[in-house]
């Protein structure tokens, strides 16, 4: 399952000086959080719970869907509210690079 330990360190504030998975908003450290590319090369955009082997590993997920099931990790990490929670990543994920295609 999901590492969301990140969330406790960032608190889902958004910092542009770090980098993070356009995907899920997750932080990317260290060189094994990245996703793999097709050639077996990192991916610089991606961490690797979201693209693996050259592709998503969820290539239907919404945006919306993004958001809820942040959030709902969100919430249980930090102890907020689901609806603090989805306030927090409605601003977050729509400004990753995977969403801003549609
Ligand atoms: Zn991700």
């Amino acid at each position: 399952m999901m590492d969301y330990n990140y969330l406790k360190k960032v608190g889902m504030t958004s910092n542009n000086d770090n980098k993070i998975c356009q995907s899920c908003g997750k932080p990317l450290n260290k060189p094994e959080e990245y996703g793999k590319n097709a050639d077996g090369s990192q991916n610089n955009d991606y961490c690797g719970y979201c693209f693996k082997d050259g592709t998503f590993t969820n290539p239907n997920i919404t945006m919306e869907y993004m958001i809820d099931i942040t959030a709902m990790l969100t919430a249980s990490v930090l102890d907020i509210s689901e609806k603090e929670a989805i306030e927090k990543t409605k601003i977050t994920i729509p400004k990753l690079k995977r969403w801003q295609s549609k």
